[in-house]
């Protein structure tokens, strides 16, 4: 058509999903695991199936615009004022309602990368610059040159931790010595997909961060350890002026009413849940071991994924795990990302990858 878009989409990538386990079969026909998007693989409790049926029947009905059943079980969980946690459709929504809220055309944003793929399409999205600051050699993120980055354009700085694809998560003390050097009236977005599979003690707490910084906006999801990613469900705590700016940006009824009550229902069951994350952590140490044994160097992961560097060989790895059946998430050029899920998927990666380096 003739139809004139903006200037800023045409040379934005598009969201590439981790590919879907249907319709593949591997090669020996054995079962296919989808290990390309860092879901949980266990199925939804009966419990969260039971609500989300009720909550079913009133969808001809619009939701709770606010999500205040929600807000307010995040509220309490959390210890933290309702008025500072905002809701939004993913964290990746809540996310882009961060950027709309702080940065346009003439901004800067600055991130590390390689990380989440989504930053810098929301970015490009708002009009703004994406300022990308390479990781270390171990992965990590530099927060000294993500320091020195920062010009009086900037308006946000995204940190992911852990961080997604590389694995490690950012240390506290490091956080703090950044934060001394950032203006405070620039916003720091700590995102924490991954926040319940940590267990370094060293590793950043967003939550007590944002206690202390007002200019602290701390992401996270029910798509991962709460295992709802099909039913987007984001949060953020953050001051009063920022958590009503992500108000004021988010799609209005963005939360299904289906969605608010299973995150809530989650909460409520959420000992049995992190059990779940408990066992993925075991499974984590258990591939990571396994995998280190047989020669790989992979960055620590404190998320429910591992890292593979593997250079130009990237696609040929990938092609030859999904012909075994397990569908992982190249970086052409990098490297795979693969989640950590059932045992036997797990098994199935430390079989191709000690067949790999023969
Ligand atoms: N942040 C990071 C670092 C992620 O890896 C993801 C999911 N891949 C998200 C945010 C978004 O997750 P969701 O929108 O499902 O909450």
């Amino acid at each position: 058509s003739r139809v004139r878009l903006r200037e800023a989409l045409a040379n934005l990538p598009s969201y590439k999903p981790g590919r879907s386990a249907a319709g593949s079969s591997s090669a020996d026909a054995g079962p296919v695991f989808k290990v390309s998007s860092n879901e949980n693989p266990y199925p939804p409790l009966p419990g969260v199936l039971e609500v989300v049926e009720e909550a079913s029947r009133s969808m001809n009905r619009y939701p709770d615009m606010f999500a205040t059943g929600l807000v307010d079980a995040i509220a309490r969980r959390f210890d933290v004022p309702a008025a500072h946690v905002a809701t939004g459709t993913g964290s990746v929504g809540v996310l882009q309602q961060v950027i709309q809220a702080c940065a346009a055309e003439g901004d800067e944003v600055i991130y590390p990368w390689r990380s989440f793929e989504a930053y810098p399409i929301v970015v490009g999205i708002s009009g703004a610059r994406s300022v990308r600051v390479p990781l270390t050699v171990d992965a990590r993120h530099d927060l000294e040159a993500m320091r020195d980055a920062i010009t009086e354009r900037t308006r946000l700085v995204l940190v992911c931790s852990p961080n997604n694809p590389t694995g490690p998560a950012v240390h506290h003390d490091e956080m703090v010595e950044f934060l001394k050097d950032v203006p405070d009236d620039v916003l720091v977005v700590v995102d924490e997909a991954y926040r319940e599979f940590v267990r370094d003690a060293r590793a950043v707490d967003g939550l007590a961060l944002y206690r202390r910084y007002p200019n602290i906006c701390v992401l996270r999801t029910f798509s991962k350890a709460y295992g709802l990613a099909g039913l987007r469900v984001g949060f953020a705590f953050a001051h009063d002026d920022v958590a009503d700016a992500l108000r004021k940006t988010a799609v209005p009824f963005g939360v299904s009413g289906v969605a608010q009550a299973a995150a809530v229902e989650s909460l409520n069951r959420e000992a049995e849940l992190m059990q779940r994350v408990e066992s993925l952590v075991k499974e984590r140490s258990r591939v990571q071991e396994a995998l280190r044994a047989q020669g790989w160097r992979i960055p620590h992961t404190e998320a429910n994924f591992i890292w593979l560097e593997l250079g130009e060989e990237t696609d040929h790895f990938a092609e030859k795990c999904g012909e075994a059946g397990l569908i992982v998430r190249p970086f052409g050029g990098e490297g795979c990302r693969i989640s950590v899920a059932e045992p036997e998927a797990n098994d199935l990666l430390i079989r191709i990858a000690a067949e790999w380096r023969g």
